[in-house]
């Protein structure tokens, strides 16, 4: 592969003539940068699969047990000189161990057939059941690693509406040097989710319970995070450069469990998205030189993103995000469209900043008024679909069907799967799912008059939970303030 000794990460706001250079581990313990940007690698020194790489990369990622070696390989090319690619090894060894991923016969990552040409990707075989643990257990690992070598504590701050929330604390409990505050909206969460969360409080994870929605808790973050006391927290939702580098790797193995021997041919990969961290880890890949043709951006009836890659138009939708069955995708703003929108326009940040500017004051905005067009996002490889809850549930009835009963998809990879179902396919499409469905049973009974069943590490997961797991607060940041104050003290 070839690789830079080290890559320059950038900030999306800075418009300085000669921009601030970051490290890894910068983009790593940091959440925003001090401009209020975010970190991402400069394009010229993203690293390219060279033309003799691609063999050798299959003959690990068919080693399916070789999944750490394959995530070593890619995400060392991003982490030099933070992190060897020995360390990283350790690392993603410990991190998707047998014991991390139970019943996986050691490849975490399986994709099956559903039908010709369109496969399911699994990612969701880890300790918290969603795709979130595929980045977050590495994350959690080099956070420590980093903090250890400076002698450093990081506090983190975060907001769940679900699946963020258990991945997070599952990765990162029990570490020495950090403290994670973890906010939930009173109700919304899947009973399932509340559990798992309410399992890991203590000791390092406190889980605060806010009086509001989800919108509410993100505004408490922002309010935190902006106060110069608190400038030095951390981040482990998707705008930490950590979690996107760390979905890299299941493309590439994803892409040669779907072309077995015939290495070059073109696959699409289809994303549920939400925050758009997912969908942009491919554009990694696909920039990187794996042959990804389309990258299609899926969403709920929340389709700020379909509306953005279909028209050019990146609109605020009035009032709040609709609430569906696929609700880690109900959002009215991605943050990671931020890091793209810099790449489209070939960082030159003056122009993307100008663009997230008038989102912000009008709510609406069109690349077509910055010089680029639909055509430009179709040629770096984006297309995009939308599917309402009721389609999303036919989704999972007909998979069901289809497979004999062998398939139950969860209500958020049912969104994918649609598009995938939509037309004919003339290519491979590997749909990739992000939770497993029993984490929204609820659901899977309206669409097929059952839940599934549940792995035995889940079983009776509600009555383990201490009723006292969450402490409560009223949507104001000095309540929060005090709170992390008494833990740093
Ligand atoms: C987080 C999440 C998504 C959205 O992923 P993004 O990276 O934010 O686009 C989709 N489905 C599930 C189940 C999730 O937990």
């Amino acid at each position: 592969m070839r690789g830079k000794e080290m890559i320059n990460y950038l900030s999306t706001r800075d418009t300085a003539a000669s921009p601030t250079e970051y490290s890894f581990e910068d983009a790593v313990l940091t959440g925003l940068a001090p401009d209020g940007g975010l970190l991402l690698p400069d394009v010229r020194t993203i690293p390219q699969f060279g033309t003799g790489d691609l063999p050798s990369l299959k003959d690990i990622a068919h080693l399916a047990s070789d999944y750490p070696t394959l995530y070593a390989l890619i995400v060392t090319q991003f982490a030099r000189p933070s992190f060897s690619k020995d360390e990283l090894q350790n690392l993603a060894e410990s991190a998707f161990s047998d014991q991390n991923f139970p019943d996986t016969n050691g490849n975490p990552v399986p994709v099956e057939e559903v039908i010709k040409n369109v496969f399911v990707q699994n990612l969701s075989l880890g300790p918290t059941a969603a795709f979130k643990d595929m980045a977050l257990q590495p994350l959690g690992r080099m956070m420590e690693e980093l903090l250890a070598r400076r002698d450093r504590k990081l506090t983190i701050l975060g907001a769940t509406s679900g699946d963020t929330g258990s991945a997070a604390e599952a990765a990162l409990k029990g570490l020495a040097n950090v403290n994670l505050f973890m906010l939930s909206p009173k109700d919304g969460m899947s009973p399932f989710q509340r559990a798992q969360m309410g399992m890991l409080s203590g000791g390092n994870i406190i889980n605060i319970s806010v009086n509001g929605d989800f919108d509410a808790c993100q505004d408490l973050v922002k309010e935190i995070v902006g106060m110069d006391e608190f400038k030095d927290i951390g981040a482990v939702n998707s705008i930490n450069w950590g979690r996107i580098v760390s979905q890299i790797p299941y493309y590439v193995s994803g892409y040669f469990q779907a072309v077995g021997e015939n290495i070059g041919e073109v696959v699409d990969f289809i994303v549920p998205s939400g925050n758009f961290g997912n969908a942009l880890a491919g554009f990694y890949a696909k920039q990187m030189g794996l042959p990804i043709g389309n990258i299609v951006v899926a969403t709920n009836e929340n389709d700020v993103l379909n509306t953005f890659f279909e028209t050019g138009k990146y609109k605020r939708p009035p009032g709040r995000a609709q609430i569906t069955t696929s609700p880690s995708m109900d959002i009215t703003k991605a943050s990671n469209l931020e890091r793209l929108l810099y790449y489209l326009f070939a960082q030159d940040s003056t122009r993307s900043t100008q663009f997230l500017q008038q989102f912000s004051s009008t709510g609406q905005v069109d690349i077509q008024d910055f010089g680029r067009t639909t055509e430009d996002l179709r040629a770096i490889g984006f297309a995009s679909s939308r599917a309402t809850s009721q389609q999303s549930s036919e989704t999972i009835k007909t998979v069901y069907d289809i497979t004999d009963g062998t398939i139950i998809l969860d209500p958020h990879t049912a969104v994918g799967m649609h598009a995938a179902l939509a037309g004919p396919r003339d290519r491979k499409a590997i749909v990739l799912e992000t939770a497993l469905p029993v984490k929204f049973e609820a659901t899977i009974q309206d669409a097929l008059g059952m839940v599934p069943q549940r792995p035995p590490r889940f079983a009776n997961l509600e009555q383990h939970s201490p009723d006292d797991a969450f402490m409560s607060i009223e949507p104001v940041a000095e309540e929060l303030a005090k709170i992390i104050r008494r833990f740093r003290s």
